[in-house]
């Protein structure tokens, strides 16, 4: 096989990046190369159940003998590492992807190359660590980078893909950057982030269309030096933080148009925000899915700063599974090789890695199941989010998306850039979680999802502005049938229940506690009278003094409408449960929410009666029958998961007839019944995670 290697018959399969791939990426450090063995290391990857690699190539620094003077060649270098681990790789069947990063370069090249890197608003060079980093529209990027990458793929023709780091469009103010960005827009580079200024909107969009199309031309230029090798580089398609998202100039849908797989990091450092936001693998893979293959990278580190100290074990595992059971990629990235410092989390990767190596057919062919959707909408975030895009946005979809999967429904999540009329006709009920900004289009979209026979369900703010963040006259949802008449802040302290069945789970409670703003709202004009009206405030009682704690009137503002609109119907909650949720935990809010979410959807694919904390993924199998997922997250209590606690006794319920159930991880089989058209699966004992199939 050697021999044939150095004959050039590796053959390159793009399409292999469309599968459920399995990746490890040893981040080598440049003392690592000292005596470095790539055989043995490959041997090791390839045993822990890994068929795909990602190795340092170029960029900033070389691991390979190049004529580029500006990327220097790691000096511990004993041998062509590029060329080895290619050939290494390759003899045991794994994929390479050769890691390029142009993010950074030195600051002696400034002298001689002043315009290949950034300047803040002052004219400085602006530095990350010791390094200067780059302009997007420079020649380092637009020049340096295409040579460096023509020299790679001319030298090894058989490199399956290049993976850019720290990919990101930047802000520069250099005069060649707002020269462009005038040209193109009209309007001076706007200097600071400012939502009332249109030159800042327009920059928004403009980096996202500028980023995306020199991503696009990168991967197409791949393709030509050396056909069949791809492009996929690192993202994030979500973040605590969206204005990162934003000033790295990812739209996802847009951009990953051109690559190969999406591969995102969901790095999760021990120094992120609490509450800890821990379904992020997962919801990454889950939006990814729609738009191409997911590879989601988990770091094995605790922090950025402390490369060396490991991620706590059940936490990575509960990730890895979260990437597995949605249908992703999941890969992970070390510092250096397995002779870690820290290696107490080495034998939770090897295992999940090796049982899904083990269990790689189940895997290739499954589909995961959703009843219902979630949308996510980057935009809103942007025009509506504008300098608080947490607390004005992502709080509400987070929320959304917490009290679904503690609900243990199935369910998915879209990137609006994502929907289609055809894609939301899959779901029985699509959630708009204060998907404040959209445009006519999409608005359109969603009407005729509900007359077509959809329902929908939205909060708050949804639909009120336009896609530029501008405030609509009128709700952009004709569905929901109502307008709205004002915005109040804080006007309750309850919201009241005339009809018990709201609340199903909480039979003995009449009212939920309420805070935060409400919209009042009349019934459209055209619109006809609802199915049903009720949940309303009763004012704020500020004066809380225990003898003062009652009330004698309550308002007649519904905080809940539900509208028949053709053949489906629009459920509107005028303010904010999911928010309330995330930010207080407020269980009546989840109880709502999944009781309107169940009534509009009907019986659900599946269901069960585990802890909240677990989550329940269901997929159909190639061949019939079902892939279940239990991923057990009790315990995390807003930080990492270091523990894992069994729950025992996890009855699922599944829709139709199953024979037989088996569990992937113990081999044992789980005792079935059946109940009318469904089939109730129990699972004795559940540890970290389950995967069980049926027939
Ligand atoms: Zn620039």
């Amino acid at each position: 096989m050697n021999e044939n290697n150095g004959n050039r018959t590796w053959r390159k399969d793009p399409s292999f990046w469309g599968t459920r791939f399995r990746l490890i990426q040893p981040n080598l450090r440049k003392i690592d190369a000292k005596g470095l063995d790539v055989r043995a290391l490959m041997d090791e990857i390839a045993e822990w159940g890994a068929n795909a690699v990602l190795v340092n190539g170029g960029g900033i620094v070389a691991w390979y003998p190049t004529d580029h003077p500006h990327q220097a060649v790691n000096e511990y270098l004993e041998t062509d590492f590029v060329a080895e681990a290619l050939e290494a790789a390759h003899e045991r069947g794994m994929r390479v992807l050769v890691r390029m990063d142009v993010s950074k370069s030195y600051p002696q090249l400034l002298e001689r190359h002043p315009d290949w890197f950034r300047r803040d608003a002052e004219g400085r060079v602006a530095t990350h660590w010791e390094m200067l980093t780059t302009c997007p529209t420079g020649p380092f990027w637009e020049d340096y980078n295409f040579r460096v990458v023509e020299e790679l793929l001319g030298r090894y023709p058989d490199i399956d893909g290049i993976f850019y780091n720290a990919f990101g469009y930047l802000r520069c103010y250099c005069e060649r950057c707002k020269r462009l960005f005038k040209e193109a827009t009209g309007y001076e580079l706007p200097l600071r982030e400012d939502w009332d200024d249109p030159a800042w909107r327009a920059f928004v969009r403009y980096r996202y269309d500028r980023h995306a199309d020199y991503n696009r031309r990168l991967a197409e230029f791949i393709d030509r030096v050396s056909p069949g090798t791809v492009l996929t580089i690192d993202t994030h398609v979500t973040l605590d933080s969206s204005a990162f998202i934003r000033e790295s100039g990812w739209y996802t849908p847009q951009f990953a148009s051109a690559n190969a797989c999406i591969t995102s990091e969901a790095f999760n450092f021990l120094d992120r925000p609490y509450p800890r936001w821990v379904y992020w693998a997962g919801e990454e893979t889950k939006i990814g899915g729609h738009i191409a293959q997911t590879c989601i990278i988990l770091s094995y580190s605790k922090t950025i700063y402390s490369r060396r100290a490991a991620q706590p074990a059940p936490q990575i595992g509960y990730d890895l599974m979260q990437i597995a059971a949605n249908g992703g990629s999941p890969a992970v990235a070390f510092s250096g090789m397995f002779d870690q410092d820290d290696r107490q989390s080495l034998p939770m990767i090897r295992r999940v890695y090796t049982f899904l190596r083990d269990h790689e057919d189940e895997y290739a062919a499954m589909k995961p199941l959703a009843d219902v959707a979630i949308v996510y909408s980057q935009r809103t975030a942007d025009v509506y989010g504008r300098e608080r895009p947490a607390e004005r946005w992502q709080d509400h979809y987070r929320g959304m998306y917490e009290m679904l999967a503690h609900s243990h429904i199935p369910f998915t999540v879209l990137h609006e850039g994502s929907v289609t009329l055809e894609k939301l006709k899959t779901f029985k009920c699509v959630l708009l979680p204060n998907i404040a900004a959209m445009t006519d289009e999409e608005a359109a979209l969603f009407d005729r999802y509900v007359e077509e026979g959809g329902h929908l369900i939205c909060t708050f703010e949804t639909g009120r502005y336009d896609e530029t963040g501008r405030e609509r006259p009128e709700p952009a949802l004709r569905c929901i049938g109502r307008t709205v008449t004002g915005k109040l802040d804080d006007p309750y302290s309850y919201l009241v229940m005339r009809d018990k069945r709201w609340l199903e789970e909480y039979p003995e409670t009449d009212l939920l506690l309420f805070t935060g703003p409400f919209l009042a709202t009349a019934p459209r004009p055209d619109a006809a009278g609802p199915l049903a009206e009720d949940l309303f405030g009763v004012p704020s009682v500020r004066n809380t003094t225990p003898e003062f704690a009652y009330w004698e009137t309550t308002e007649d503002m519904p905080g809940l409408t539900i509208h028949a609109c053709g053949r489906g119907t629009a459920a509107y909650l005028p303010w904010g449960p999911d928010k309330l949720y995330r930010d207080l935990g407020v269980p009546e809010c989840r109880s709502l929410v999944a009781g309107l979410v169940k009534r509009a959807a009907g019986e659900l694919t599946a269901a069960c009666d585990a802890p909240r904390e677990v989550e329940l993924q269901i997929a159909a199998r190639g061949e019939g029958g079902y892939l279940i997922h239990l991923l057990n997250g009790v315990g995390a209590r807003g930080g990492p998961l270091t523990e894992t606690v069994p729950v025992s006794g996890v009855s699922v319920r599944v829709r139709g007839a199953v024979r037989s159930a088996r569990s992937l991880v113990t081999g044992e089989a789980c005792p079935v019944e059946t109940d009318g058209e469904a089939s109730v699966i129990t699972v004795p004992r559940l540890e970290l995670f389950d995967a069980i199939i049926t027939e």
